[in-house]
């Protein structure tokens, strides 16, 4: 047998092996912190989670997904009550994005600035907890996948293209997750950039874009940039 069909071979088995043995999942509930202001809000968001991934890695990706909605609820107390001296992700955001400021779904007046950016992505998270808590969208499901190259993804969410009902879904490299140097912050930054994807954001992933700096801003303590870290090293773990 040659290279090529060794590797088809392969691909049948892994495909007859998953017929055989779909993946399971179990139901993870995870707090929605209630910010000042915001009404109706669910007490939990729900993912419909791959058994697969150990209690250490589900806790992980519980822990991401709980700062990812502590950013939005930190947003949301500083609009309504705003604190001069806080560095604020809007204000960060609006200092480094300036392109593809506006989600793929929006019909609105153009977004001209990363504030707006920011403010309209924080109203998109509200939308989206509330359609997952009370069931308006579909299950969100977060499945398990290890790529090839094994560290080519961490956190995988596809751009929504509407703007309601639509599922917390995600695709989550479990190696990713066993990785000591990639600390909490990180991962919760990765999380907060594939939940940009679920709001309706795109790519590219790079300098000034707001899918790439509206999350690297929260993992810097929403501070200025080092000239130490290039952004390419950042944009890494953001699929
Ligand atoms: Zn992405």
């Amino acid at each position: 047998m040659d290279k090529k069909d060794t590797c088809k071979c392969k691909c049948v088995n892994k495909c007859i092996k998953k017929c055989i043995n779909p993946p399971t999942y179990t139901e993870l509930a995870v707090p929605v912190p209630i910010p000042n202001g915001v009404p109706k809000l669910p007490s939990f968001v729900y993912f419909d989670i791959d058994n697969r991934f150990t209690a250490k890695q589900r806790q992980r990706i519980k822990d991401a997904i709980s700062w990812t909605m502590l950013v939005w609820a930190i947003h949301m107390n500083q609009r309504r009550n705003p604190d001069p001296s806080a560095f604020t992700l809007t204000e960060c955001s609006d200092f480094y994005a300036t392109r593809n400021l506006q989600p793929v779904w929006y019909k609105g007046p153009p977004i001209s600035n990363g504030l707006e950016a920011t403010n309209l992505a924080m109203d998109q998270f509200t939308q989206l907890i509330r359609d997952n808590g009370f069931r308006r969208a579909s299950p969100a499901k977060i499945k398990y996948h290890i790529p090839f190259p094994i560290t080519s993804s961490t956190i995988r969410g596809e751009t929504a293209s509407r703007q309601t009902r639509v599922p917390l879904s995600f695709v989550i490299n479990p190696t990713q997750l066993d990785r000591v140097d990639i600390g909490n912050i990180t991962l919760s930054g990765s999380m907060f950039h594939a939940w940009l994807h679920r709001a309706g954001w795109t790519h590219p992933k790079t300098t000034s874009y707001f899918i790439f700096e509206c999350p690297y801003c929260f993992m810097r303590g929403n501070q200025r940039k080092s000239p130490a870290i290039f952004d390419a090293a950042v944009s890494r773990l953001f699929d």
